[in-house]
């Protein structure tokens, strides 16, 4: 059996917090040495099938700093485009030694089926699935707030937007649920809900009841990706009515931080003073993101050599 990270909910409440703990030791500089003696010898490949700046560059950084060898396929160059499927990628790959696979996808279930098909001793790990899962962004998000607020435990957070289409929220809720948050406050306009409240939530389309006293607002992008073009609201329309400006800051906890998973649409869901300013923890969760998934790639790498 090997071990996979496909989804939060599959890890217990002490693997998150082991994962955070490896991720703080990953982020301190005096461990970078140690680092690079990690996975040496390791194939890792960045299989991304759909666009990915931060995710993808960050993943490679950390494969890299654990001292793994990286492979980085360009799907619209490769075999893919040559009618290959998924499945017979990663075997190939994993024919020629990689034991680790990076995989995003636009369809629910591919990095599952990915992971079913490997040898054993490989890893799938899922950096963004369809609307339905984006993991390490959890983890990632659940140590930045860590460092910044000591724990998770009764915190209040207002998500705010596209939280029908996001696998970031799907993933947060998820998260924040285990780790103890207080209360969980979804809102955007009605298009941009599901269809159904998620357990452990509270959802409304009235933003300012949502922002009311928060210690942590995260904005989410319009995934027009996701949407058909009759319901993606209009930019201008979001920004007056969703947009997160400063006036904003009167209406959360006087110490509230401000989260984006990115990429920021500036001036849309958040304007360049919150994102730019001394509140805003957009930065730290991508500098986080690399320490985060070097903990991800270790852990995933000593469960799978164990259990070989
Ligand atoms: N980068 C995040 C994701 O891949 C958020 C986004 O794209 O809006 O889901």
């Amino acid at each position: 059996m090997s071990r996979h990270l496909l989804d939060i909910a599959q890890l217990e409440r002490r693997t998150l917090d082991y994962l955070l703990d490896r991720g703080e030791y990953w982020l301190d500089p005096a461990h970078a040495e140690v680092g690079r003696t990690r996975l040496i010898g390791r194939g890792v490949a960045l299989l991304f099938y759909e666009n990915s700046t931060r995710t993808r560059c960050s993943f490679e950084l950390a494969a890299r700093r654990l001292g793994a060898d990286v492979l980085n396929l360009d799907i619209e160059h490769s075999a893919v485009e040559k009618g290959e499927s998924i499945v017979d990628t990663g075997t190939t790959l994993a024919a020629m030694g990689i034991s680790h696979f990076v995989i995003r996808h636009g369809s629910e279930g591919v990095p599952a089926e990915l992971a079913s098909a490997l040898p054993s001793g490989s890893s799938v790990l899922n950096a963004g699935e369809a609307h339905v899962a984006h993991p390490t962004q959890a983890l990632l998000d659940a140590l930045t707030l860590r460092r910044s607020f000591g724990q998770l435990e009764g915190l209040r957070i207002a998500i705010i937007g596209d939280i029908r289409h996001s696998r970031v929220a799907a993933s947060a809720i998820s998260i924040f649920r285990r780790l103890g948050v207080g209360e969980i406050r979804l809102a955007g306009p009605r298009p941009l809900l599901p269809d159904n409240t998620p357990e452990g939530t509270q959802m409304s389309d009235r933003r300012d009841e949502a922002l009311a006293e928060v210690d942590v607002v995260m904005a989410l992008r319009i995934q027009r990706e996701r949407m058909a073009r009759t319901t993606t609201p209009d930019p201008e329309d979001y920004r007056e009515h969703w947009g997160l400006e400063e006036a904003d800051l009167a209406r959360l906890a006087p110490e509230a931080r401000l989260m984006h998973p990115g990429p920021v649409n500036r001036g849309v869901e958040i304007s360049d003073e919150l994102a730019d300013g001394p509140r805003s923890l957009i930065r730290e969760q991508v500098r986080n993101g690399v320490a985060m998934r070097m903990a991800v790639l270790e852990w995933l790498d000593e469960e799978n050599r164990n259990g070989q």
